[in-house]
């Protein structure tokens, strides 16, 4: 298990000060600074212990089903002229690569003595995978959810109800998910003592980037070995993830950072069109600001108010992207490419009649890409495939009868 290699000196991960160039840091209130520090100072330390790593390793094998399959989709890469593997954690338990994160951020709370659970959500997919482990551990669990995002994803919330967590609505602001994700951080000040926040994604203050990132990591380690057992080489000439705040795509990069001959493909939502005015292609519209306590790049208008985004996938749907991806734009290291709602519709149907996978829409972004890739026959192609599309179905029917 590789999820505490030093990367020291690299020039993509996280630096001593919590920043990736110019991108990451802790924007927190000064309530919060004992929370933070408290897992900045911990987070490295506990991961590095071999006794929570195999706790980690073992729930990974028994509960979530890991390693997760890599797939030679023969079908798709007679399509697309290349050979194209797709990392299925699209059947992991509870049906994405979420779990992976909340799964280490549960027993890293129990390290730390936590007896509380919060977390925000939007689609209601992290609530899901944050409720899930809290149930597993027998701790209490308290999700804020904007109270529009509560009726639109009424699904979402059974589910979590029904793992026994609490869904406590955001009625400020747009009631979405910026709402909710300032009722937990509220929420958190009030209880620092006994209280953990689990974030669902490669952004919020450093550590918490660094720290999902390597959670996710568990994703490029096992592709290196799996390359290695199917092609003889562990590197590929790409690695394809959609993105919202960067998780799946992190733990898809991670390991394949500093082999500058593996190209990392990133696509963002551009929903109706990156310059529509509904789009989530946040590398190509956002400026640098502060979300979530950290500075990244961002969608804002002239006088910083952020700006809604759309896209199709509730998953995407957010306004910046982790600091870590947007250094990888930065320095060119990562290609930042985008697909359309439409585009990411075709690319669902277009894997199902081909490889009888039904992906999530999120996934789905990252399959529209491959035919912008210039691919040669020899060459590797990994595409993340995030999730399963069973929350989509609603949107592929209503789509499919058009
Ligand atoms: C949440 C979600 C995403 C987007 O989150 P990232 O942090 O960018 O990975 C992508 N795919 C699926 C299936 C999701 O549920």
């Amino acid at each position: 298990m590789n999820i505490a290699v030093n990367t020291k000196g690299s020039k993509y991960h996280v630096n001593e000060k919590g920043y990736y160039g110019k991108f990451g840091g802790a924007y927190i209130p000064e309530m919060l600074y004992p929370n933070v520090e408290e897992l900045r100072t911990k987070y490295m330390e506990i991961m590095s212990d071999p006794a929570f790593q195999k706790e980690f390793e073992d729930l990974l094998r028994d509960y979530v089903g890991r390693p997760s399959p890599l797939y030679l989709a023969k079908r798709l890469s007679e399509k697309y002229g290349a050979q194209i593997y797709l990392k299925r954690e699209d059947l992991n338990h509870t049906g994405a690569h979420k779990i992976n994160n909340t799964i280490g951020q549960i027993l890293l709370a129990q390290r730390l003595g936590k007896k509380r659970i919060i977390a925000e959500t939007g689609a209601g997919q992290h609530g899901v995978a944050t409720a899930t482990v809290c149930a597993l551990m027998g701790l209490e669990c308290i999700v804020y959810m904007g109270s529009v995002d509560i009726q639109r994803q009424a699904p979402n919330v059974a589910r979590m109800k029904m793992l026994g967590a609490t869904v406590v609505a955001a009625t400020s602001g747009s009631q979405t998910l910026k709402d909710a994700t300032n009722e937990a951080i509220r929420d958190w000040i009030n209880n620092p003592v006994d209280t953990h926040y689990i974030i669902g994604s490669v952004v919020g203050p450093h550590p918490y980037p660094d720290m999902v990132a390597r959670f996710q990591s568990v994703i490029s380690e096992e592709i290196r070995a799996q390359l290695k057992e199917k092609t003889g080489s562990e590197l590929p000439d790409y690695v394809v993830a959609c993105v919202g705040g960067g998780s799946n795509a992190a733990g898809t990069f991670f390991h394949f950072t500093e082999d500058e001959g593996v190209k990392l493909v990133a696509v963002e939502a551009a929903g109706q069109g990156v310059h529509s005015g509904y789009s989530a292609a946040t590398s190509q519209l956002g400026k640098i600001g502060v979300i979530h306590a950290s500075k990244t790049l961002l969608m804002q208008t002239e006088d910083g108010q952020i700006v809604e985004p759309h896209s199709i996938s509730a998953g995407l749907d957010y306004p910046g992207v982790g600091p870590m991806h947007a250094h990888l734009y930065d320095t060119g290291r990562g290609l930042f490419l985008n697909a359309t709602d439409e585009e990411s519709l075709q690319a669902a149907y277009e894997l199902c009649s081909l490889e009888g996978i039904i992906p999530a829409l999120e996934s789905a972004h990252a399959l529209a890409k491959l035919k912008e890739l210039d691919l040669k026959p020899t060459d590797v192609v990994v595409v993340c495939l995030s999730g399963r599309g069973d929350k989509d179905l609603e949107t592929y029917i209503k789509n499919l009868k058009k």
